[in-house]
């Protein structure tokens, strides 16, 4: 059931002016998406956020190759030697010291509307704690279907959707870009944003967007944990877009990097004393 059934929500908090700036964060993970497997894939819809904005194709994603460490080096903007986390189980997480994106938004900007869905409970039993709302489908069919329905319902500021029927097919099969199930999951994947993407442009036609699209982790044969040294798991694929043509930097994109530069969007002025592992994507 959808947690949000107004226009908008009432806003429990007394706001500023600042707090009503017409900005929108859309973050989509793909729950282990082979770079290489991604670029062999018809994908026109990434590949057009891609055009418009900036591919990164080598993002580290750090070591502890499992879910829960790569989502979380995502969402704080640390490494596992400050968050924490190194299994599925997040039992040593330091969310106090390094607090998640919507924590950190959340101390900054109260009356911001942050909602996740998504298709497992991997990232969501760790952290997004401080969402408004958050949903955990069974499937992505289901989580795209919640989402869209929560955008144009809720219109959250910034939301988080996590899909995991690309992981699921390459467990069942293969992470092999040679397996043609692998690939036509991510082509489905691909169908589900596009249709995400038009609900989000249609309910905030004048707001300014950053959208990413990420993965956690990649993977060979039929797994992925224990693999720090593999390239095909340890490095990612990353896209940033924005509806403004946002400039991006060149560079060698690392996971700690999506963080810092969703604070920018923003105008949050980093602290040095957060200790952040990333800097920002955006010039
Ligand atoms: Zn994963």
């Amino acid at each position: 059931m959808l947690g949000c059934q107004q226009d908008k929500l009432p806003c429990p908090y007394r706001c500023d002016d600042g707090d009503e700036l017409g900005k929108k964060v859309l973050i989509i993970g793909l729950d282990r998406c082979r770079t290489d497997a991604f670029q062999l894939a018809n994908t026109p819809v990434m590949d057009s956020l891609a055009a418009a904005g900036h591919l990164y194709t080598s993002v580290n994603r750090g070591p502890h190759t499992v879910s829960a460490p790569g989502w979380t080096a995502l969402l704080t903007g640390v490494w596992s030697d400050k968050h924490g986390v190194t299994d599925n189980s997040y039992s040593n997480a330091d969310f106090g010291s390094y607090p998640d994106l919507f924590s950190r938004l959340k101390e900054r900007f109260p009356c911001k509307r942050m909602y996740y869905v998504n298709s497992h409970p991997i990232v969501s039993k760790g952290m997004l704690g401080a969402a408004d709302n958050g949903e955990v489908t069974g499937n992505d069919a289901e989580a795209a279907s919640d989402a869209i329905q929560q955008i144009k319902m809720c219109r959250p500021d910034v939301m988080f959707i996590h899909l995991n029927d690309i992981d699921h097919e390459g467990h069942d099969t293969d992470f092999d870009p040679q397996n043609q199930r692998y690939i036509a999951q991510i082509e489905d994947c691909d169908r589900q944003i596009g249709e995400i993407l038009a609900a989000f442009k249609n309910t905030f036609p004048t707001q300014e967007h950053l959208v990413f699209i990420n993965t956690d982790h990649g993977g060979e044969g039929g797994g992925h944990a224990n693999q720090d040294n593999n390239p095909n798991v340890t490095h990612v694929f990353m896209i940033g877009s924005s509806n403004l043509g946002q400039a991006w930097k060149d560079t060698l994109a690392e996971q700690v990097d999506l963080y810092p530069s969703v604070l920018q969007f923003f105008d949050v002025t980093i602290d040095s004393s957060w200790a952040l592992d990333g800097k920002s994507l955006l010039q």
